[in-house]
């Protein structure tokens, strides 16, 4: 989940961190609660991923996103989360994040993107995928991939001493190299930890060399939108469902990261 969050700027008590922008720095508890989160999320999203398909509504869908969180020993975190009402956000084609699962059925060649958080002992993972159903134009394979290589080449820049903007120019970057996409703006990975949503904002779009420093202990959530039309989005009637406003298809990635004093961790992809 992406919404932008606007905390104080104060961390947690007990909570080692930057008390100016309020960004966490995690103890090495914390850390290992975060993995287990992540590795929750990653469990469920390959069920998912493996189960999704044409005829199923997508509250079929929240149905095993959840199933799959609570036998694993999580809890579902964006259950409630600002009142939001289920356990899976479900993004369908021109639908970039925030759906609410219902009685829509999934259909041959639609676009399915599943976001999806847990928390296990307070700390938090979050991670999304966009799977396409069954065969899909050239032109949605080309914005699928566009969308999960931004995601890594943003991954490729969490290291310590390096600063949110240059994961933000990677992210773009990939993407203006791979096609004339819309890079949406007005919604952000984030940093993450004993909250959904912490300090900093982690915008896809950036100058390198600019931003938080990042430091070993700080975990953050990545997360590109890339349209295959504009950049522009529109807000449903629900209050929820964000939407491109040309009505073009969307895809959405997202790995929750943890810095480290070498290669990023990456909590929620299993293997
Ligand atoms: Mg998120």
């Amino acid at each position: 989940m992406d919404m932008t969050s606007h905390t104080t700027a104060t961390p947690a008590i007990g909570v080692q961190g930057d008390a100016r922008t309020g960004v966490t720095v995690k103890s090495q508890r914390e850390l290992d609660l975060m993995w287990e989160a992540g590795q929750i999320v990653g469990l469920a999203h390959k069920v998912l991923r493996a189960s999704v398909a044409a005829g199923m509504t997508t509250r079929e869908l929240d149905a095993i996103a959840e199933r799959e969180i609570v036998a694993l020993g999580g809890k579902p975190a964006f259950k409630g989360y600002r009142g939001f009402p289920a356990t899976l956000c479900v993004s369908i084609n021109s639908e970039i994040v925030h759906g609410i699962p219902g009685d829509t059925v999934i259909k041959e060649g639609d676009l399915v993107s599943m976001d999806l958080g847990a928390i296990v002992g307070g700390l938090y993972g979050d991670a999304a995928i966009t799977v396409p159903i069954g065969a899909v134009p050239e032109e949605l394979t080309a914005l699928l991939e566009a969308g999960e290589a931004s995601l890594w080449a943003g991954i490729g820049e969490v290291r310590a001493g390096r600063r949110v903007g240059d994961v933000s120019a990677a992210i773009q970057a990939e993407v203006v190299r791979r096609g004339d996409y819309g890079i949406v703006r007005g919604y952000t990975g984030h940093g993450i930890g004993t909250r959904l949503h912490e300090e900093p904002n982690v915008p896809n779009f950036g100058i390198a060399g600019r931003g938080l420093l990042l430091r070993p202990g700080m975990a953050i959530a990545i997360e590109p939108m890339v349209n295959l039309g504009t950049q522009e989005t529109l807000v449903l009637d629900d209050d929820w469902t964000v939407v491109t406003a040309d009505g073009s298809p969307s895809v959405h990635f997202e790995h929750t990261i943890l810095v480290t004093d070498g290669d990023p961790v990456i909590t929620t992809k299993v293997d």
